[in-house]
């Protein structure tokens, strides 16, 4: 691991601390939850139902733990084999130095509601028609309600050469795959930074968790470059299969951050997909719409996968059928009530969800309340009445010590949650966010209190 002694902390002072305790309670209160409360709309509803929740991840634990606490009598059980729990938001900051690996690895088990059982195995196959899931171990488990949560599927697969395994060597990086990806990221990266050189970073088109990752992978490797005085002689090229002029969904935040990469040289090369890479060459090939491929050489390369729904959900009837969405298999819900149209006792929560954004921890945030009070209601035998307007959020870090926060709904709309913050302007307080209030406000989530 490099040292990371040239990278400290933001220093605070105890009264700038109390100052940024208190917009820290504001983060945590940001996504609407302050009007809705859910402490404060809870009542206990009496219940003998077997609800069953496929994914242990933010959605299914916050879900769980909401459940937990609504519903007297009910038989909780989460089906998922994976025993650590990561803070991914905390990835970008592992893979550019600013954190170190042990602050996004914890484990589920801190965090299940206690009583709920826990079948520590995957969902092999979804049988909604019988209202049952069966594991990987060959087990049927049949529920009265199914909550699905089970992440997403990082596609590296439609990478010819690529290797997860050789993350950290080579120059080639790629932040999502795990905490020791991201933690391999930097050791490439920062081997990269003192050298200089050519940077090729990369964007597919389609869904993706956290679209702003990408983004701030460039953004950092630019300013680690700049710190190390080497990027006067480096080159950061944007490759993506997104059409021209545009890398993030949202226009005004598109047009924000392509104003700060003109500034700082970044050059962009659009409708442009990473489709293989001969990692011990350190050659990266991308393909036009037409098929026309193109070799790049680089000295380090950030690799950013297709996503699509995991397999389970993929090929079982609860995918969409039709439109958009069906290609990558994502879950069918409907977008405002998160209620899965054709089998009304299911519902879906997180990255899964086929909805038009989000993909965040913060849309896991303003969503779990409404999944669970809709799931209650229909519990209770009424119909599911709270909506969700497709709230999520991205500290869009610029470079160390400045971020932007941007908060949008479903229509790209942009709503701003904490006065004292201006989005699409940088500040060191949106940093300070995501440097030391979001975990705390992730960890909340989880444990269903805010
Ligand atoms: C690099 C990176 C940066 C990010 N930055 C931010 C950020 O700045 N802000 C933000 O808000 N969000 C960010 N996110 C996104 C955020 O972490 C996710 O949106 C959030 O974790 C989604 O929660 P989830 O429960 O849907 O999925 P996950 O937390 O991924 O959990 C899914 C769970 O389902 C399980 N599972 C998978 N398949 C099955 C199966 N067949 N059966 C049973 N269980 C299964 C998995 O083992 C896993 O435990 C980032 C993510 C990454 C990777």
């Amino acid at each position: 691991m490099a040292d990371r002694s040239s990278l400290p902390p933001p220093a605070v002072d105890a009264a700038r601390r109390r100052w940024l305790q208190g917009l820290g309670a504001a983060a945590l209160a940001a996504g609407g939850t302050v009007a809705a409360a859910p402490d404060a709309r809870a009542r206990t509803t009496k219940t003998n139902a077997h609800i069953v929740i496929a994914g242990s991840g933010l959605g299914g634990i916050a879900v769980a733990n909401r459940l937990a606490r609504q519903l007297d009598g009910a038989k909780i059980t989460i089906v998922d084999a994976k025993q650590e729990h990561n803070y991914q938001p905390g990835y970008t900051l592992v893979a550019t130095g600013v954190w170190p690996i042990e602050k996004i690895r914890d484990r589920n088990a801190d965090y299940l509601p206690a009583g709920a059982e826990w079948v520590q195995e995957m969902v092999a196959e979804f049988d909604p028609d019988a209202n049952a899931v069966v594991t990987t171990g060959g087990r049927r488990i049949g529920y009265d309600y199914l909550v699905v949560a089970t992440g997403l599927h990082l596609d590296y697969a439609q990478i010819e050469g690529m290797d997860v395994a050789a993350i950290g060597t080579n120059g080639l990086g790629s932040v999502y795959a795990s905490p020791q990806a991201a933690q391999a990221t930097w050791r490439a990266m920062d081997a990269f930074r003192r050298q200089g050189g050519h940077a090729v970073m990369t964007l597919p088109a389609g869904p993706l968790k956290c679209a702003g990752a990408p983004l701030k992978m460039t953004f950092m490797v630019a300013d680690r470059l700049r710190q190390a005085g080497t990027l006067g002689k480096s080159q950061v090229d944007f490759f993506t299969g997104l059409p021209t002029d545009t890398v993030f969904g949202v226009k005004v935040v598109n047009d924000a951050v392509l104003k700060r990469w003109d500034a700082i040289g970044v050059e962009r090369h659009h409708l442009q997909k990473l489709v293989a890479v001969d990692i011990g060459a350190r050659k990266a090939t991308f393909a036009s719409p037409e098929g026309e491929k193109t070799e790049v050489g680089y000295d380090f390369l950030h690799v950013v996968p297709p996503m699509r729904a995991t397999d389970a959900v993929k090929h079982s009837k609860l995918a969409w059928q039709e439109g958009p969405m069906a290609p990558g298999g994502w879950l069918e819900v409907d977008k405002v009530t998160l209620r899965h149209p054709r089998y009304p006792n299911v519902f879906g929560i997180g990255d899964i969800n086929g909805t038009p954004r989000g993909k965040t921890a913060a849309t896991v945030k303003k969503s779990a309340p409404i999944v669970v009070h809709n799931l209650v209601e229909v519990i209770a035998g009424r119909e599911p009445d709270d909506e969700f307007d497709g709230y999520t959020s991205c500290p869009l870090i610029v470079r160390e010590g400045s971020a932007m926060l941007i908060e949008f709904d479903y229509e790209g709309r942009l709503t701003p949650s904490l006065p004292m913050i201006e989005p699409l302007q940088e500040s060191y307080m949106a940093w300070l966010m995501k440097y030391s209030m979001l975990k705390p406000a992730y960890v909340a989530v989880l444990k269903g209190r805010v």
